[in-house]
């Protein structure tokens, strides 16, 4: 059994608190590694060590910073293959997917070569007689980050990079259940030449996460996960003076209009609900069709595709359309609210309950669902469900479309399907959701836009990667400064009385 290990100051190290989580392959059932808990000591050694080298490294010219994101780009492209492959064997998502995972993540890399660029301060010439204003960005110091199971590559690199090219320190303590990758990415940042201490990994669970939230010399906390953990992380990092910014749960709705092309939509909504079995915070869980005709042409369409989907192990390569869901409590929790589906009567109109993969009997594999009539009122609407289930909610009117979508508690993403400019320009700017999709069924925007959900999908000010992540990781320092008229005048020969 292999016995991974943390990242601190440069070296691998084994856990010392003796608590270990169980690491599995979703795709078999087994438990391939033990994952170390840190301890309250543990978590001491890397901030120190992180508050060592921060100094020195916030001094390094960002021009000089940015080249390490380059190389550390190179090397991901280097070992793309590598990485994948661990990501996919831990988290089970399919080998491409894996693949988008770590590119999602290279792209905000490669937005942050542009540290010198975007650190740039103001300066106001002549403000007063002899004054002048200038603002600088400066790091923060020692930050920390605090993230969830779906992205390992790509969330843990949304952070690290925008806080290390800004000249601060960084602590991941990424999700117990895939933790590899995340090793294997800060090795990687050294090779590319970051310090030792700049970027550390401490495995973990709420000890870990409690340490980072009441360690005085962290001064920041980026955490992406589910809503309850975010709240209480927002909450106890605000009251501790912290910098806090956390993203949450999802309930994406994709309304789909009479006018819209329904054979695009019914593959946008395949690739949107089923991908990487659901377990996406941008996954569209809710299909909002308006009118009768419109959600019976519908469920008319999606139902031959969705029973055409290949469920299987990454290592079917491109063959499979998606894989097991992350653990077999994961697993139970998502049948468990397919039943309460049937019981409070919505009807399931594909019912992958009875699916099972030959030679892969103890993997996590959840069937695709597709559920029609689904009410406001019920579980399978009011709760993410994370697993390759998709509820369909009827509307009966482009109103009531829209209301469905900004009553919801979740505001993460949300897509309109249509032909109408009218409708859609109408939807852009009357949802109340952060991230909206025209004809585009997973509007996560690209490495220099921001990223973040609204109401329960995100607490916070600033949102994640693009222009807003450099004002996270910085804080502003404004200096007036006057200089008086001196020796520019000339020598002064005579004796002058005071005055
Ligand atoms: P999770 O909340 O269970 O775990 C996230 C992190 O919090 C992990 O590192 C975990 O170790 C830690 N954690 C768990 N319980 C804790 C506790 N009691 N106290 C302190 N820390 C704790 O989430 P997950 O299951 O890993 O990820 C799935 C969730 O993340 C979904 O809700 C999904 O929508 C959400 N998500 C949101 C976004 C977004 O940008 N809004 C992106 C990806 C995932």
């Amino acid at each position: 059994m292999q016995e991974l290990t943390h990242y601190i100051n440069g070296q691998h190290v084994k856990g010392t608190s003796g608590r270990f989580s169980d690491v599995f392959n979703p795709a078999t059932g087994e438990v391939q590694a033990k994952c170390p808990l840190a301890s309250v000591e543990e978590m001491n050694t890397a901030v120190a060590a992180a508050q060592a080298a921060q100094p020195a490294w916030a001094a390094t010219n960002p021009q000089r910073r940015a080249r390490v994101m380059m190389e550390f780009v190179r090397l991901l492209n280097r070992d793309m293959d590598k990485l994948a492959e661990a990501l996919s064997r831990e988290h089970g998502k399919t080998f491409p997917d894996a693949k988008g995972d770590i590119q999602r993540g290279l792209e905000v890399v490669e937005y942050c070569i542009g540290a010198p660029q975007l650190l740039k301060g103001e300066f106001t010439d002549g403000a007063g007689p002899g004054i002048d204003i200038y603002s600088m960005r400066q790091a923060l110091g020692v930050t920390a980050g605090i993230t969830p199971f779906n992205f390992p590559a790509m969330i843990p690199m949304w952070m690290f990079a925008p806080a290390l090219a800004c000249g601060n320190a960084f602590i991941l303590k990424p999700s117990e259940r895939d933790p590899s990758v995340p090793l294997m990415l800060a090795e990687l940042m050294e090779e590319a030449g970051l310090p030792k201490g700049i970027l550390q990994v401490v495995n973990g669970d709420k000890v870990a996460v409690d340490a980072i939230l009441d360690h005085e010399v962290i001064q920041s906390i980026g955490f992406v996960g589910s809503t309850p953990i975010a709240q209480y992380i927002y909450g106890r990092g605000c009251s501790n003076g912290k910098r806090v910014q956390c993203f949450g749960g999802a309930k994406n709705h994709m309304i789909i209009m009479p006018d819209a092309d329904m054979d695009q939509a019914a593959d946008a909504l395949i690739g949107a609900g089923y991908g990487a079995a659901g377990e996406r915070c941008m996954a569209i869980s809710v299909a909002v069709p308006v009118g009768d005709e419109t959600a019976d042409r519908l469920i008319e369409k999606l139902v031959p595709r969705i029973e055409k989907l290949k469920v299987g192990p990454y290592t079917a390569g491109n063959d499979v359309d998606y894989g097991p869901v992350v653990t077999a409590e994961a697993k139970k929790r998502i049948l468990g609210l397919i039943e309460t589906g049937i019981a409070q009567g919505a009807k399931l109109v594909v019912d992958g309950r009875d699916f099972k993969l030959q030679g892969y009997e103890d993997g996590f594999f959840v069937g695709p669902h597709l559920f029609d009539h689904v009410t406001p009122d019920m579980d399978i609407y009011t709760q993410e469900i994370f697993g390759p289930v998709l509820s369909t909610v009827r509307a009966a009117s482009y109103e009531e479309a829209l209301k469905l979508a900004m009553d919801h508690e979740y505001g993460n993403g949300t897509a309109i399907f249509t032909r109408d400019g009218d409708a859609a320009r109408d939807f852009a700017a009357r949802v109340n959701v952060g991230m909206v999709g025209i004809n585009v069924p997973i509007p996560v925007p690209l490495a220099y836009h921001t990223f973040g959900g609204w109401k329960k999908s995100g607490f916070g000010d600033l949102n994640q990667h693009g222009p807003d992540s450099f004002k996270f990781y910085t804080r502003t320092k404004t200096v007036t400064a006057r200089w008086p008229s001196g020796i520019k005048e000339g020598g002064e020969f005579n004796f002058k009385p005071m005055d």
